[in-house]
């Protein structure tokens, strides 16, 4: 059973993710336009009742309340003093398209910094592209923002069609930076087999240095049953067969206690060992900061033995 019958506005942090619970998250509307066929968000429960409820695909978000309670909500718990930390977002993306093109987008951040709110940070992690706007209200603010720009090398598992160009996504998280915020690009989801091959990882790398973006941390892709479909449908046969093929599909782990709805299957013990090794290997050469994703591990090896890569204790990219 999950937790959480439905979405949200404001939710603890429950135990089992990162940095246990010391954190609230944000999710204004329920679904999200860049429709990712990897998304697992789609098949978590509370996501699956709140789209029946508010009448609406995945693909076409729509907000919890009508726009002006919905800012007006955000505001009083902004201004309450019982959020600390507050990350944005788990069930989507603050900035997909439709709500970066209204308005809306800005209008909530502005709501969560603006000089009421008693919020110390907002955690951004991203797939979307903020406009002008939104990247000069989050470069008036720095201290109150951490910036992740989701991207991830380009190879055969080419998942991202409905994403923004990367190279925008990625100028964008420059331009923020230089603002002095502190931000991190997230290689979400890694792709084992895939998006640690040198041919892909080493021009994605050094087009970061370009940018100056030498904070990096690497999540791998969860895969389940249910979540292989729209990947079947999406991928040429041969690069799902490979991508299926680094899966061990009779090892299943449930990510997240008391929520049954987070079991995904195992990446192989020995490709996730290499793809990691192979990974933090070109990361260390190249004098990047990085972290890998300690939520998402694999039943039975040991990631403390990794040569090279250090986990996230949760406070990397906070
Ligand atoms: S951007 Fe995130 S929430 Fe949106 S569809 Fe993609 S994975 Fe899901």
């Amino acid at each position: 059973m999950s937790e959480e019958k439905e979405i949200e506005l404001f939710t603890p942090g429950c135990l089992g993710t990162c940095w246990y619970g010391k954190y609230h998250y944000f999710e204004p509307w329920a679904g999200c336009g860049h429709d990712c066929p990897y998304c697992y968000a789609r098949f978590r429960a509370p996501v699956k009742v709140s789209l029946s409820r508010l009448g609406t695909p995945f693909e076409e978000p729509r907000t919890l309340y009508p726009e002006e309670e919905l800012l007006r909500r955000t505001a009083e718990r902004a201004a309450s003093g019982e959020i600390s930390i507050l990350k944005l977002c788990r069930y989507t993306d603050i900035f997909t398209p439709s709500f970066v093109g209204s308005g809306l987008s800005l209008k909530l951040l502005d709501a969560l910094t603006g000089p009421a709110s008693r919020i110390s940070r907002v955690i951004i992690t991203t797939k979307g592209l903020p406009d002008k706007d939104i990247i000069d209200l989050i470069r008036s603010r720095p201290a109150k923002f951490s910036y992740n720009a989701a991207v991830r090398p380009g190879t055969a598992v080419s998942f991202d069609r409905a994403l923004l160009p990367a190279g925008e996504r990625l100028a964008a998280a420059a331009a923020i930076q230089a603002g002095g915020v502190l931000t991190t690009v997230h290689m979400d989801p890694f792709v084992p087999g895939f998006d640690d091959e040198s041919a892909a990882l080493k021009p994605f790398l050094e087009g970061l240095k370009k940018l100056g973006l030498n904070r990096v941390m690497f999540s791998y892709l969860l895969l389940s049953g249910e979540m292989a479909a729209p990947l079947e449908k999406e991928l040429p046969p041969a690069v799902f067969a490979a991508l299926k093929d680094n899966y061990d599909l009779a090892e299943s782990r449930q990510y997240l206690p008391r929520q049954a709805d987070t079991v995904y299957w195992a990446i192989r013990p020995e490709v996730k060992r290499a793809s990691v090794e192979k990974t933090a290997a070109m990361l260390n050469d190249m004098g990047f900061d990085f972290v890998l994703c300690s939520l998402k591990n694999t039943p039975g090896l040991d990631t403390t033995k990794f040569k090279g890569t250090k986990l996230c204790d949760g406070k990397f990219y906070a």
